[in-house]
Order: structure tokens, then sequence, then C-alpha cells
């Protein structure tokens, strides 16, 4: 067999975290050209990842950010494909997830004819009403492989009809977050740092479109997030600062002082803030996951998830944007049983031997 070789394609926080799991294996042995679109360019969203976790250092740096999700995917394909027309051709394009670079990534590939690898294939929340959503559908109509993290994914994947091969690899965020969780969950030093105690505060993020963009939506983020058991260590992502200002309603966020704001944290601080909180709450999908890894109990603030396995086993409530619903699902008892979900900490490597497989013939 030739070496096999990989073109990369990433751009966001989550994504650094799943590429960190995969690209040293793609390299060990082959090749990879990883390109950062630049979809996340401040610094405690992106290169703090490439630091902390090995990720190599991109090949590429894009430098395509902001605008509408609409904009940038469209500046994205421009920028991407000279990139994966020029010389030498890879033996695939890989993709992440379902941000706009995963999009443009495999667009760009397919019009090119370049075969696309998907990992996190299959996810579904079923709302086309979230970009995400869109996204994920669309790239893997565009997928020659499907690599889902979960069963439900790949069932997903066939009531849909889609052409590609498709395996379940198991989660590649599920990889580093049970590499890193168990020296983390030590570092009470860390949690110390924001002025709280294990398990005595809880540990939020929220950034969703449906969730901020809107000044009516936002204004309840914060009601809830005011009336929920303090302390709350808030970490806050760029998008969701901009709206609060934008809108007037960082002060009211503030007032009370029961909500820490902080800033995007490394992985290994986040990592530490969740494995010692009494609860996460998020609209995130990654610390869906990794609050169930940790043994700790997720309220999400949406009304769907991709990750229905964390719901169906007790651990995760979906809660929308209603506060009193938040406070009971914190005072909720937790189910006794947690069982593995989402790989066994491996799935980086499957994802690595699918792709030799499919793609790194003679
Ligand atoms: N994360 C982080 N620092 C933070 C907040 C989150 O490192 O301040 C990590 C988190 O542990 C998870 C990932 O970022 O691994 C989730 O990314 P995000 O919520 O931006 O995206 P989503 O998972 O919703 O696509």
């Amino acid at each position: 067999m030739s070496p096999l070789r990989v073109l990369t394609v990433v751009g966001n926080r989550p994504q650094f975290i799943k590429a960190a799991a995969v690209s040293p294996g793609l390299r060990a042995g082959g090749d990879e050209v990883l390109v950062h679109t630049g979809q996340h360019h401040d610094d405690r969203l992106s290169s703090v990842f490439f630091a902390e976790l090995g990720l190599p250092a991109p090949e590429l740096e894009l430098g395509v950010a902001g605008g509408s999700n609409t904009s940038q995917t469209a500046r994205m394909l421009a920028a991407l494909e000279p990139v994966l027309a020029a010389a030498p051709r890879p033996d695939c394009v890989l993709v992440y997830g379902d941000t706009n670079s995963t999009l443009a990534g495999a667009l760009v590939a397919a019009q090119l004819g370049l075969p696309v690898a998907h990992v996190e294939a299959g996810m579904r929340s079923f709302d086309m009403g979230m970009p995400e959503e869109l996204n994920r559908v669309v790239c893997d109509r565009l997928s020659s492989l499907l690599l889902c993290s979960s069963e439900v994914a790949a069932a997903n994947l066939l009531r849909e009809g889609v052409a590609g091969r498709t395996e379940v690899v198991g989660d590649v965020m599920v990889d580093i977050a049970a590499a890193v969780q168990p020296r983390a969950r030590a570092r009470k030093d860390l949690v110390a740092g924001h002025g709280v105690a294990p398990g005595r505060y809880l540990f939020a993020t929220a950034h969703r479109a449906a969730n901020v963009d809107d000044p009516g939506s936002l204004a309840r983020l914060v009601e809830l997030l005011l009336a929920l058991p303090g302390p709350v260590v808030l970490s806050l992502h760029p998008r969701t600062r901009a709206r609060l200002a934008s809108y007037g309603l960082d002060g009211r966020l503030r007032e009370g002082g029961s909500v820490r704001v902080v800033e995007p944290l490394g992985y290994v601080e986040t990592a530490a803030l969740v494995c010692n909180a009494r609860a996460v709450v998020t609209d995130s999908g990654g610390l869906q996951k990794e609050a169930y890894l940790a043994g700790v109990r997720c309220v999400t603030l949406r009304s769907t998830t991709e990750w229905v396995e964390t719901v169906e086993t007790g651990w995760n409530t979906l809660v929308g944007l209603d506060a009193a619903a938040a406070l009971a699902a914190l005072e909720a008892p937790l189910p006794e049983r947690r069982p593995s979900l989402y790989g066994d900490g491996r799935a980086g490597e499957r994802v690595v031997a699918a792709l030799r497989d499919a793609f790194g013939g003679p």
C-alpha cells in the first residue's frame, strides 16, 4: 500500500479537539495536510488547543471568518477550491462535525471529484432551523466514508438512504476527554482559581444561534442563568459576548454576582471545571458528551439534541430556555447506571484504519 495522503479541513474549537485525536495517527506512516479555514481565529478558541492537545500546526490558514453563515461559507468555498485543486492530489478530504468549514470542505472536494470522509456523520437533531443540521445533512450526502459516533447515527444514515460506506467508530472527542479527564479531575487548583469549591458550583456555556442571536432569546438566557443556584462559572463565547454587548444585556448578567463570567478557557481547565462541577448547563454538543463521561449531570439549553443517548440514560435533560425546567432538572435524582456510550476512547485509531482501508490502496 502507498502511504495515505489526507487533506483535513478544520476551522473551529471543537474541530481542533476532534482532529487532535486523529491527526497524529494519520501522520504516522502517512501524509496529512491540515487546512485551517480561520472560522475561529481568536487565540482562546484556536491556537491554545494546538498547543495543549498536541495538534500539529496547520500547513495552511485561510483567514476566513465573520459574516453570515452564507457569506462565510461562500468565502470558504472560494478560498478552499485552489487549495484542494493543487497538486499533489489527496486520496481523500477529511472533515469533522457540522460547521461552515465542514460543509465548505465537503462541497469543494465533491466538486473536484475527491472522496470525502466525514467524522461525526449521521448526527441529527431533526431541527432544520439549526444551521448545523443543514451542514450535517448536506455533508453526509456528499461523503463516501461516513464515520459515526454511535449506532443511532448509523441508523439515521440508513433511514435517509445515504449512499456512502458507513462505519461506527466511536467518538473522537471522547478519546480526548477520556485521556484528559482523570488528570483534570485532580486539578482542584484550577477550580479554586475561579473562587469556587468542587461539587458546589455550576459550569455553564452558551453560544447556539437560537439562544444568542435574537434579543428576546438572549434575554431569556440571561434570566435563566441568573435564576440558577450560584455560583455559576460561565465561559463566555465571543459570539455571545458580542450579542450581550450589542443588546445591552451584559450589565444585567453581572447583577448580583452569582454568575462569574470568564473568557473562553483552555481544554484542561475546562475539563477540570466540568469534572468537579455539581452540574453542567450548556447548549454545546461537546460538553453534553464530556459531562456524561465525567459522571456529571448536564442540563441542556436546547429542545433537541443529537446526543440522544445522554438523555435516554437520564444524565442529560433538555430544558430549552425554561428556567423552571432547568431548576427542576438540577434537583431530579441521578440514575445509578452510566453505561459506556460513544466508544472506548480509541475512535481516532479506528478513523485512521477506516481511511487507510477505504482510500489507501496501491
Ligand atoms: N471548551 C473549551 N473551553 C471553553 C468551553 C468549551 O475548551 O471555555 C471545549 C469543551 O470542553 C468541548 C468543546 O470546547 O470539548 C466544545 O466546543 P463548543 O461548545 O464551542 O462547540 P460544540 O461542541 O457545541 O460544537
